[in-house]
């Protein structure tokens, strides 16, 4: 009997020590207000770390025993319905007997009301014993507190206060059906020419005469998409002339059945699937391909919010990849330091070569370093998105007045914002980096599918593509950074100042690194404001000074102005995630002694990186912007 919890002494620490329970759970509990709920924190997290750690043991026992059957038998389409193999029937089966698929749902519509972090630290759990096993994973609950969150925005649920309990929401029957373990839920977006760029998407939402929603249209790469329920991305309304965004503002969010099992007449199908994708790994995950021919919908929310929706579901699952990707390292690293500890090589075991120790000690360090910052992440997160809650519902949380709430959720909003491309970029990425280590330790027997290794690195692979590829998120790190200094030029100048203030003081020596660390960082921001700014400066010659500084702070064109940021925004979100692991990694051994040589660590590695992504980005990058430039002259000329 396994426990992919219990054995890991980095996670418990972060599970124990890395979370503000006590403010958590009284949040979560909406200040010990909530009916049959937790009356203060301890018995409250003494419940969650039973939780967390039977999915350790289901994890361990159920899962991970199954990976290599879940991964050599796939799921078949058969008259149009999808057979899912008995591995994954088994793991799933299991899971809904733990009740996991109701963790984090609130009591009065049939959950458990834990955390989030309770269902992140499970998704790397799991992930750690299948990868695709979680990601069907996370299309059970994950939709269902998605159609709590869409109610909840569009302001289709209410608080009964007498009750102190959600008295009406909207979906009520899709989270109770998916809660259950009974349905499972998609989210349909991607077709054969939109992937990234969404302005592009084509499928059609239209109203008949009565006001009855309709979907026609296809979607391709749709993570279980031989769900029930699925959350459309559909294009309601025409592009409007000179609207830059026009193509995203004219999506719509629509909540689609895809069948009904209707008695004497069998299943009844609104949405065909027209096949499941063949993919190079990712196996224990069904990825298929869509067609809708005039699918009777619902709308969420009003037209033309499609795209704000699609963000709110967005958030957690960025932040559920980059669990993912912790999970799927653990897994790579343990192999690989069994298979180093055990294999000789010129008189020693691989463990006691340089290299092989080099890329051990990296492998460990980047687990515990994206571990730390998954769950900064996930909490801000959850935070914020619960005292969303309490404020649109009006419910009162004793200790915490409608200014305060306003103010802690500005600030949980903004660390979650600031953190979560972070994650999401540098977990999937690094997933990749150890998986490929992991094979590359086993030597020979790394590409030999018994080892299990090639599978590993197979299914990293998908990490940095899907729910936003990684550029995607360089791209949104780099533009909320630099805007942020466009808006706010004085405070940034102030936080340069103290880092420098801080990387030249005397005394604490850790401070003094990440301080240094900060300034990189800055710095290289800096370059590229001063560097944007200045190209902006070129294009206003003739325009009179008076309107410059409108001209500054407005206008920006995101395509023209931001070339050189662009071209380094992948360099500049690793140093920003650097700076940020290195930040809280600080807080965390200035609390916790024990914790120093983490940081030390990860500092060691960080500081390097940081030297020589500040050097590509202040000195390279001339050369690609011309060629692009003539390129662009010449197909406009
Ligand atoms: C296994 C799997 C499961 C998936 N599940 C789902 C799902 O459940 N629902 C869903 O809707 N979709 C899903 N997808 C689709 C996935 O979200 C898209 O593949 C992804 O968004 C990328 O889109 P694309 O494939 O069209 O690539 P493109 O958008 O064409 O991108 C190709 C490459 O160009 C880069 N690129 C694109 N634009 C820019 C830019 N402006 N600057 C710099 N680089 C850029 C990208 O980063 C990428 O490297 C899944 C995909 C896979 C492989």
């Amino acid at each position: 009997m396994g426990n992919f919890f219990d054995d890991n002494e980095d996670l418990k620490f972060q599970f124990e020590k890395g979370v503000d329970w006590p403010t958590l759970v009284e949040v979560t509990e909406f200040g010990y207000t909530t009916k049959d709920g937790f009356k203060s924190p301890e018995p409250a997290r003494e419940f969650y770390r039973e939780v967390v750690r039977q999915i350790g043991s289901l994890a361990a026992d159920v899962v991970a025993p199954r990976s290599v059957k879940l991964d050599r038998e796939e799921a078949i389409l058969v008259d149009g319905e999808t057979v899912e193999p008995e591995a994954t029937q088994a793991i799933f089966e299991a899971l809904r007997q733990a009740e996991c698929h109701r963790l984090c749902v609130p009591r009065e519509l049939g959950g458990l009301n834990a955390p989030m972090i309770t269902y992140f630290t499970g998704a790397e759990l799991i992930a750690r014993g299948d990868v695709a096993t979680m990601t069907h994973f996370s299309f059970h609950e994950g939709m269902a507190l998605a159609a709590l969150a869409f109610s909840l925005n569009e302001g289709s649920t209410e608080y009964d206060k007498a009750q102190c309990a959600i008295g009406k929401t909207r979906f009520a029957d899709v989270i109770q059906e998916i809660s259950s373990g009974a349905a499972f839920g998609s989210m349909d977006i991607t077709e054969p020419d939109a992937g990234s760029d969404m302005a592009q998407l084509k499928a059609k939402g239209e109203q008949d005469e009565n006001g009855n929603w309709f979907i026609t249209g296809q979607k391709i790469f749709i993570t279980s998409g031989h769900a029930k329920y699925h959350y459309v991305i559909a294009r309601t309304e025409a592009a409007k002339d000179g609207d830059a965004f026009a193509g995203l503002s004219g999506l719509s969010m629509f909540l689609v059945k895809a069948y009904e099992d209707v008695p004497g007449r069998g299943r009844v199908r609104h949405v065909t699937v027209d096949r499941i994708e063949e993919k190079l790994g990712h196996h224990g995950s069904v990825t298929a391909a869509l067609s809708f021919d005039r699918a009777p919908a619902q709308l969420i929310g009003r037209r033309g919010e499609g795209f704000k929706y699609m963000l709110v579901l967005m958030n957690n699952a960025r932040l559920g990849v980059g669990y993912e990707g912790i999970g799927l390292m653990e897994s790579a690293y343990r192999m690989a330091t069994a298979y180093a500890a055990e294999r000789r090589s010129m008189g020693k075991t691989l463990d006691r070569h340089e290299m092989i120790a080099d890329m051990l000690d990296e492998m460990r360090t980047d687990i515990q370093g994206l571990r730390a910052l998954a769950f900064r992440a996930s909490v801000h997160e959850e935070l914020s998105q619960k005292l969303q809650f309490a404020q649109r519902l009006g419910i009162t949380v004793p200790n915490m007045d409608e200014l305060r709430i306003a103010s802690e959720l500005k600030r949980h909003r903004r660390l979650a914002r600031r953190y979560t491309p972070l994650l999401k970029y540098l977990s999937a990425e690094k997933a990749v980096e150890t998986a490929r280590r992991n094979l590359q330790i086993h030597g020979g027997a790394g590409y030999m599918r018994e080892y299990g290794a090639e599978k590993l690195l197979r299914d990293s692979l998908v990490l940095p593509i899907y729910e936003g590829t990684s550029q995607i998120q360089s791209l949104m790190a780099m533009k909320d950074v630099l805007s942020g200094i466009t808006r706010a030029p004085k405070s940034f100048a102030t936080r340069l100042a103290r880092a420098r203030w801080r990387a030249a003081a005397r005394g604490d020596v850790l401070g003094r690194r990440v301080a240094k660390l900060q300034v990189a960082s800055l710095s290289a921001q800096q370059f590229l404001i001063t560097r944007t700014a200045a190209s902006k400066l070129k294009t206003l010659a003739g325009v009179p000074v008076a309107q410059w500084k409108d001209q500054l702070t407005k206008n920006w064109d995101p395509k023209r102005d931001f070339a050189l940021a662009m071209l380094h925004a992948e360099r500049l979100t690793k140093l920003l995630a650097d700076e940020a692991i290195a930040e809280i990694l600080l807080e965390q051994a200035r609390a916790f002694p024990e914790r120093r040589d983490v940081l030390e660590r990860w500092l060691d590695r960080a500081e390097v990186r940081a030297h020589a992504l500040t050097h590509e980005i202040t000195t390279t990058g001339g050369r690609i912007l011309s060629s692009l430039a003539d390129a662009q002259a010449k197909a406009v000329g």
